[in-house]
């Protein structure tokens, strides 16, 4: 099977989550399914350009990530939420609909002009991979690529990574 249609098969759509009026795209069955959570890496794998460290955005992106890493001999480093590290580390905060979120990396990570691969689960409105991408930047990465599993693309992100980061490769499977 096609890696596009063992995702279909592996995806549930939950109406009303996490808020009312929101069609969830819940990826478990296939986080839970060895040969689609590898066929899935393989093909990020494939559709990259060469990369040195693979990141990962919290919490979903870190299973891909692994993954991705596994298969490369790539080391991962974790984008994560506010407050879940310890220091030091490079922090970005950044608007959302309603208030303003924080993504952090640890300085620790060896992220200094290495090629890094940012993936995540799903790709909605691109303010998560935009943040996420700014803040490798500003930790001394040089961000080569955007992967991700499932992109909801009436909602916009590729156009929105766009804008801010023109050049930069954007894979969905
Ligand atoms: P964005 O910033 O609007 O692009 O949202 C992307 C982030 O929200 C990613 O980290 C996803 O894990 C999460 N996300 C948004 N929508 C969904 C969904 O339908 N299913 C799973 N994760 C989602």
């Amino acid at each position: 099977m096609e890696v596009a249609d063992l995702i279909a098969a592996h995806v549930v759509d939950v109406p009303d989550f996490p808020k009312p009026g929101v069609l969830f795209k819940d990826l478990t069955p296939l986080f839970g399914d060895g040969p689609t959570l590898r066929a899935c890496a393989d093909a990020i794998v494939a559709a990259a350009g060469p990369f040195d460290l693979v990141a990962g955005i919290e919490a979903r992106g870190f299973i891909v990530a692994a993954a991705v890493a596994y298969a490369t001999g790539t080391g991962v480093i974790p984008v994560r939420k506010a407050g879940k590290l310890p220091g030091p580390t490079t922090t970005i905060t950044y608007e959302l609909e309603y208030g303003t979120a924080t993504l952090e990396i640890p300085e620790r990570a060896g992220l200094a002009d290495r090629r890094v691969l940012l993936v995540d689960d799903v790709l909605a409105t691109g303010g998560t991979v935009v943040a996420a991408s700014e803040l490798l930047w500003r930790g001394g990465g040089r961000v080569v690529g955007v992967s991700v599993v499932l992109e909801l693309a009436a909602l916009g992100g590729r156009s929105r990574i766009a804008n801010t980061h023109s050049n930069l490769p954007i894979h969905a499977l």
